[in-house]
């Protein structure tokens, strides 16, 4: 029997860690993500099993997708193990993984087998050396293209996210669409946020997707598509000639903060009700001292009706700048 929140849970973002093979310049610049980055010891990971524990108490409150990201969730060790472990949970209709493509050659057909339905890989240029400048480590298109190979050959659904900069790889919208299409893959422009504080934000560095689909409308005919569910965040399109779906994630232009039903857990266990909060209830050490799963479930039943969090809603230029706000390689997107 499921609890009746005030504001829907239906899903769950877990970070599984915050490292990652890229230093993609919108995420992790590498100026700051540098060698000596602290990143998280193994000791503050949620281990697998409390994943498990947290993942069925959120299920019991009405989450039923979990989605699992990072940093780069392939770095961490067994992640197939991971969602065996979630599949059977009752309730639980969802489970997708957000990756950077790169580690699929290896592990697509276990995740497969494991019981993973879908990826979203993201892939922001078609263009080698584009794309080596933008992800910081001189990485080329071919390994993720790879990735997104055996990701279809291992029968896995496949989502491509691009996240549009100004300046950065505006120019790759036609081109990225043009592959997406010929290789029948969903495409998803995502306006740059100003997640986290490490980034450099700017207005004026986004483009919205009003721009984005002016800018396909010279190229492709489309016509709209109806959401699936309350709360899906994609606005979506189809072209007209073919059955290949393109989707928009408007976060700054067109802010959906009213139908928000979206928490997130960082790789340490730290609940965030909102991917800009620089606040999260440490669930981690709670579960560590002790606290029963019914503690537990009251503790997060009372976070989220609680929750008055509507960023997107009343983000301002300035805004970026006066607050503290969690960094997305380690919250995951
Ligand atoms: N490493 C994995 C990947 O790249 O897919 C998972 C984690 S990554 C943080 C999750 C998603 O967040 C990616 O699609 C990435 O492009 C997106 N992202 C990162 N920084 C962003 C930003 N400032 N604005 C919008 N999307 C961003
Ligand atoms: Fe890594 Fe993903 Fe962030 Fe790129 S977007 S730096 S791949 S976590
Ligand atoms: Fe949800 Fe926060 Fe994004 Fe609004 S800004 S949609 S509340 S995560």
């Amino acid at each position: 029997m499921k609890d009746q929140l005030n504001r829907p849970l239906r899903d769950l973002r877990i970070s599984v860690i915050d490292r990652c093979n890229l230093r993609c310049q919108y995420c992790m610049p590498k100026e700051i993500f540098g060698p000596d980055y602290p990143f998280l010891p193994p000791s503050e990971l949620l281990t697998y099993e409390e994943i498990e524990r947290i993942a069925k108490l959120f299920v019991q409150l009405g989450v039923e997708k979990i989605r699992l990201t990072g940093g780069e969730p392939l770095l961490r060790k067994d992640l197939p193990l991971l969602i065996e472990r979630l599949v059977p949970l009752e309730g639980l209709n969802d489970i997708a993984l957000t990756t950077n493509g790169i580690f699929l050659p290896k592990y697509a057909d276990d995740l497969k087998k494991a019981g993973l339905k879908r990826v979203n890989i993201s892939l922001d240029s078609i263009n080698d050396e584009l794309f080596g400048q933008m992800n910081g480590r001189n990485v080329g298109v071919t390994p993720v293209k790879k990735g997104i190979e055996a990701a279809k050959k291992a029968g896995l659904g496949i989502k491509i996210n691009m996240v549009i900069k100004k300046g950065m790889n505006d120019s790759e919208i036609i081109p990225m669409a043009t592959y997406c299409k010929e290789n029948e893959l969903e495409l998803r422009f995502i306006e740059y946020m100003d997640v986290g504080s490490t980034n450099g934000w700017k207005m004026k560095d986004v483009i919205t997707k009003r721009e984005i689909y002016n800018q396909l409308q010279e190229s492709f005919e489309f016509e709209p598509v109806e959401a699936d569910y309350f709360g899906e965040v994609a606005k979506k399109y189809k072209y007209k000639d073919s059955n290949v779906v393109v989707g928009f994630i408007t976060s700054v232009s067109e802010s959906f903060c009213s139908s928000c039903t979206r928490a997130r857990l960082s790789a340490n266990g730290h609940l965030y009700t909102c991917l800009f909060n620089g606040n999260g209830h440490n669930i981690r050490d709670f579960m560590r001292q002790g606290a029963t799963d019914t503690e537990l479930l009251e503790y997060i039943r009372t976070i989220w009706r609680n929750r008055q969090d509507r960023y997107s809603d009343e983000r301002k230029e300035e805004a970026t700048t006066s607050r503290t706000k969690v960094e997305m390689s380690y919250i995951g997107g």
